[in-house]
């Protein structure tokens, strides 16, 4: 698997290639010095590519005025193009290239897990007020959004989908399970995590739920799923009908739904 990333700070990721559970699946950087290698874990190859290094002359310009006035500048399409082809030639595989926007179809699990089987991607980050729409027109596969408001660049929208990708590759979390019960998760019916405690057993006056404390495997799971049930019916009922639509809610939650009440009823109804 690899990424290609296209951005004009190439230094912004660098230390995060370098921290956290996710360094481990990280394979290497454009100056080839290896990042981090275990040889268990699947290689997530990072390259980084700095349109600037792909623009002509002296100033290495890549962004211009936009045509027709107002503020701001546009990201120039030739250092772009001549960019893409450099990297499309270094590349085996067909890879789509994706842009990062606020237009842009909204980043989710789904999107996440069918990065996470695939071979990879092009990821471009745009800045100022965007890429030249000629160039979106004929290079550009999709465009993905991290949510209904403005960065700056695209880069922390990259850096999420690295890093959410990333976590998803086995062994790159301590413990393998980790994920399969992580929020949206298929395993869970796509439901919230549920809460989590740790040490010490009593913080300012409050306990943690005895039956964690039970050791009872199965009335601790019980516990969870039933928190997930809540929580998601409280928070995201959206969820919830999606489960139920994807035949993943078991009789017995579909009991525990409906006990839930009118503690529960109210919430949901304040959510929609
Ligand atoms: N004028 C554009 C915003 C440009 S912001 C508009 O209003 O739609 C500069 C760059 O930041 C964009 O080209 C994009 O790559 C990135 N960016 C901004 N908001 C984003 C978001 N919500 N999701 C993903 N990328 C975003």
């Amino acid at each position: 698997m690899r990424f290609d990333v296209i951005t004009l700070f190439p230094e912004m990721f660098q230390p995060f290639l370098e921290h956290g559970v996710t360094r481990r699946a990280f394979t290497s950087t454009p100056s080839g010095e290896a990042v981090s290698s275990e040889s268990d874990i699947p290689a997530m190859e990072v390259e980084l590519w700095n349109p600037r290094d792909f623009a002509p002359g002296n100033y290495r310009r890549v962004d211009d005025r936009p045509f027709g006035g107002g503020p701001g500048m546009v990201m120039q399409a030739p250092p772009l193009a001549s960019c893409v082809k450099h990297i499309r030639e270094q590349r085996t595989q067909s890879v789509p290239l994706v842009l990062f926007s606020p237009i842009g179809q909204r980043l989710d699990d789904a999107m996440v897990r069918e990065w996470s089987q695939s071979v990879g991607a092009i990821l471009l980050c745009g800045r100022y007020e965007g890429v030249d729409q000629r160039f979106i027109d004929s290079h550009v596969d999709a465009q993905v959004s991290l949510g209904d408001f403005v960065l700056s660049g695209g880069e922390i929208a990259a850096l999420a989908v690295l890093d959410a990708v990333a976590r998803r590759l086995p062994g790159v979390l301590n413990d393998s399970r980790s994920h399969l019960q992580d929020s949206f998760h298929p395993d869970q019916g796509g439901l919230l995590d549920c809460p989590h405690f740790t040490r010490p057993e009593v913080w300012e006056g409050k306990r943690v739920p005895e039956v964690l404390l039970s050791g009872h495997h199965e009335k601790i799971e019980a516990w969870r799923r039933e928190q997930r049930l809540r929580l998601t019916a409280r928070l995201r009922p959206d969820l919830i009908d999606a489960a139920r639509r994807n035949g993943q809610l078991t009789p017995a939650d579909e009991r525990q739904l409906a006990s839930l009440g009118l503690e529960g009823m109210a919430s949901i109804n304040d959510a929609l």
